[in-house]
């Protein structure tokens, strides 16, 4: 039985992990549920899964008598203040965005194991995280498929050399649009992503294909090569993960039907496999798998991200913090799809790299980039 934290316990990510939780009620128990402001959702979650800590960024005007057993914390710091008042074994990091990032960093002192989805923690510190993970010997176990897909094919590694990381990529919601289409296509048909249901933030990413970009990254620091031996895949139906090459020319690949049930529960019950109601791969329905090369000049929001991880520094701290913006932006109708890519390649020539020696350094060139970012918006 282990104790698990489940930091964005409302979200796509933390309610599929609490179905994992349902599920094996011998194996897991919620020990903290945390959100940032869907509380009559985290009330209910409460009410089923009973942890002992529960926390809400924005405090709601009433807790209903029912929930009231587990100890409640409110406000900016509450993530963080009630995983450790959890005592938590495990956290599942499954917040949206660089605010996720104080919640790694703290579960990396308190926790034995960080699941890791929140992937903009890694983008924007994760030189930083990476170092502490290494430093304090606490397993960062991928919860992303693709990462997933990755650690898993690198189980059969055996020492050997890797060559190249074969990163998968549906293509987005906009895979097979024009590029004059592609500048205006609205919040609904950016949300319609083919193959996964996730939050509304990484869908938009999938369509910009801003969100391959931050996986690059990703892959980077969790495996630790460099963006030269990352490659991107599209490949659309979402049924091979990833890939891993290795020294003699071998591929392994990690197949699935796209649910995040599986890479979840793989990383919470590493290394032991959890079963869900996974619906079997039927080859013979699905006939055919297809791969080409990502189309940059549609979408050049790719490049753009292997370059700032090339640049290093702040560079991938901009680029995430001028995404975040114009996402948000985008989703409140401010501006137009096309310019999300735009903002952030004015972000990344207008703000110089500086290095990043602690979490401070990665909140100023966030807080650069938001800034830069707002008055783009504007224009
Ligand atoms: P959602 O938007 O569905 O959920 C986000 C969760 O974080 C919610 O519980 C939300 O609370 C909470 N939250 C949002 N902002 C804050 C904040 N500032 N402080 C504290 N809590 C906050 O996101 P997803 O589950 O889709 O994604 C979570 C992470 O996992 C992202 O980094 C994403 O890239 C990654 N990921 C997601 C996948 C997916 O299939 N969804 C696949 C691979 C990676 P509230 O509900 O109250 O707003
Ligand atoms: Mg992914």
């Amino acid at each position: 039985m282990r104790t698990i934290a489940i930091l964005g316990a409302t979200g796509s990510i933390g309610t599929q992990a609490l179905d994992i939780v349902r599920r094996h009620p011998d194996k897991f128990r919620a020990s903290c549920l945390t959100a940032h402001s869907a509380s009559d959702k985290l009330f209910e979650l409460v009410r089923q899964f009973r942890p002992d800590v529960a926390a809400l960024v924005n405090e709601p005007e009433a807790i209903p008598e029912d929930v009231r057993f587990c100890q409640w914390v409110f406000g900016p710091d509450s993530t963080v203040e009630a995983l450790k008042a959890s005592r938590a074994q495990d956290a599942l990091c499954a917040i949206v965005g660089i605010a996720g990032l104080d919640a790694v960093w703290t579960a990396l002192d308190v926790c034995e194991r960080v699941l890791l989805a929140n992937k903009e923690a890694l983008v924007t510190g994760g030189d930083l995280v990476m170092a502490k993970a290494a430093e304090k010997n606490i397993p960062m176990l991928p919860v992303d498929s693709e990462h997933s897909a990755i650690f898993q094919c690198l189980q059969a590694r055996q020492g050997n050399p890797v060559k190249r990381l074969l990163l998968t990529c549906s293509g987005g919601a906009l895979r097979n649009w024009k590029k004059e289409d592609i500048y205006n296509a609205t919040v609904k048909d950016v949300l319609a992503h083919p193959t996964w249901n996730m939050g509304g933030k990484i869908t938009v990413d999938c369509a910009s294909m801003v969100n391959k970009g931050l996986e690059v990254i990703e892959a980077h620091h969790l495996f630790g090569m460099p963006a030269e031996k990352i490659d991107v895949v599209v490949h659309p139906q979402s049924i091979v993960h990833s890939m891993v090459e290795f020294g003699d020319g071998a591929v392994l690949a990690q197949l699935g039907n796209p649910d995040m049930r599986g890479p979840i529960g793989y990383a919470m019950g590493y290394p032991e496999r959890i079963p869900y109601d996974a619906k079997p791969l039927d080859f013979a329905a699905l006939g055919h798998l297809d791969f080409a090369a990502p189309d940059t000049d549609r979408f050049p929001a790719l490049p753009m991200a292997i370059e700032a991880l090339k640049a290093g520094g702040s560079a991938p701290v901009v680029l995430n913090g001028a995404n975040e913006a114009a996402v948000g932006a985008f989703l409140k109708g401010q501006i137009p799809f096309g310019r999300i890519p735009e903002i952030i390649l004015a972000a990344l020539d207008a703000i110089p790299v500086t290095p990043i020696m602690c979490i401070a350094d990665v909140y100023e060139a966030d807080g650069k980039a938001r800034a830069y970012a707002k008055e783009r918006i504007k224009i």
